[in-house]
């Protein structure tokens, strides 16, 4: 056993490329950074932004929004959820899912997770009887993605709106389809730790007329809707022009033009990532107390973080794990710990929504480990870090 210790840090992204840096310059210079402050004959990177997106996911529509937090919460709105309604949302998730819900008045309901750490299908019809909701804001937490084909089965007999909410997916696809594309709404986020950084921003998409009208709308056009290339055909706004508030959250040109560049280099990003993931699975294989999440066939994931579980551990030797770890460098979060810290919290932290018991998804949830992997980190730094996770938990025994 060696005491190697680990040097990089699980927060530093690349950096912007030149080009994209020298965009925004430009951007900059001309002064006209609101998305609507355009010359003559010019779309604006922001429209610009948008058809590629609308491109690269195969989506009809695309609007570019200033966070992908507020792209959930658009989609919620354009689907006219009311308060007090049931939404149905992964019991593994992150807070701003929750949040979405909650921000227009409705009521999470949470769907259990399985130790693929994808929502559970078992679950979910169960869920949708009782609670009757017509909307499953479905989380592609961390990366992973449910049998996408079944979860459509399911919903679309039921008669449930999906969201999909693919902060963790963008580049990702199943079974050939790119994630965000099986439900009428899919959601993106490119704040700095996901899969292109402009800061906060992120993206909705939807093939649907009226969803891109209203989202269009909300965002704050202003009944400039006609700018939006990306959005549907100026007779599609009569219908809801009326009915449809304004609520301002666009994104701008300076985030759009950083943000053009680097979804050129997306697919050989999602490259980088998963080369990394494969040397810190093969790092932690076969390691006694730790397991593997299994990966379908059909997923085409982006590796940009690694899980891991630590069935039935109690919580003072998972903690003990931890400490040990940080203090060789190597920064593992913890799911399952009893209080919300930083991006980590489970569902009973949200006390807004209605108390629920998941017992056999809470054994899963206290299991879960989680291991950032920044571009920055070499494929060596992704061997380093996983034999000292794989000693110390050996070390743990
Ligand atoms: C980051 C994230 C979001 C929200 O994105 P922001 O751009 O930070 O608002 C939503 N869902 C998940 C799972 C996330 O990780």
């Amino acid at each position: 056993m060696s005491d190697e210790v680990f040097k990089g840090n699980f927060t530093q992204q690349e950096p912007i490329p030149e080009e994209a840096i020298a965009r925004a310059v430009e951007v900059m210079r001309s002064g006209r950074l609101h998305r609507y402050n355009t010359l003559p004959g010019e779309k604006g990177e922001v429209a610009e932004l948008e058809e590629e997106f609308a491109a690269y996911t195969g989506a009809k529509y695309a609007l570019a929004v200033a966070s992908g937090g507020y792209a959930l919460g658009c989609a919620l709105r354009a689907l006219e959820v009311k308060p007090g309604e049931p939404v149905l949302t992964n019991a593994f998730t992150l807070a701003p899912v929750p949040g979405a819900i909650a921000s227009v008045g409705a009521r999470p309901v949470f769907v259990g997770v399985t130790e693929g750490l994808v929502i559970d299908l078992d679950d979910l019809p169960v869920k949708i009887a009782e609670s009757g909701a017509k909307v499953l804001m479905l989380s592609h937490m961390r990366g992973h993605i449910v049998d996408m084909d079944a979860l459509m089965y399911i919903c679309n007999g039921a008669g449930v709106a999906v969201i999909e909410d693919c902060a963790h997916t963008m580049g990702a696809h199943w079974d050939g389809v790119p994630s965000g594309r099986h439900g009428v709404i899919g959601c993106y986020s490119t704040q700095t730790y996901k899969h292109i950084n402009s800061g906060e921003g992120g993206f909705l998409i939807t093939d649907d007329d009226e969803i891109a009208a209203r989202a269009i709308m909300l965002s704050g056009s202003y009944m400039l809707y006609g700018k939006h290339t990306a959005g549907p055909a100026p007779e599609v706004y009569e219908a809801i022009k009326y009915q449809t508030p304004n609520v301002s959250g666009r994104m701008d040109h300076l985030r759009a033009a950083i943000l053009r560049v680097q979804l050129r280099n997306l697919d050989s990003q999602v490259e980088n990532w998963n080369a990394r993931y494969r040397v810190v699975e093969e790092g932690l294989r076969d390691t006694p107390g730790l397991t593997l999440t299994l990966r379908s066939q059909q997923e085409h994931y982006v590796g940009s973080s690694f899980q891991f579980l630590l069935m039935d551990w109690l919580d003072e030797k998972i903690e003990a794990l931890v400490a040990r770890c940080l203090a060789r460098g190597v920064e593992l979060k913890w799911f399952g710990a009893p209080e919300p810290v930083a991006f980590t919290s489970r569902y009973e932290s949200w006390r807004y929504a209605k108390p629920q018991s998941l017992p056999d998804s809470d054994r899963v949830l206290r299991a879960i480990m989680d291991v950032r992997l920044p571009l920055t980190f070499s494929l060596e730094d992704c061997a380093i870090l996983s034999r000292i996770i794989r000693e110390e938990i050996l070390r743990a025994g």
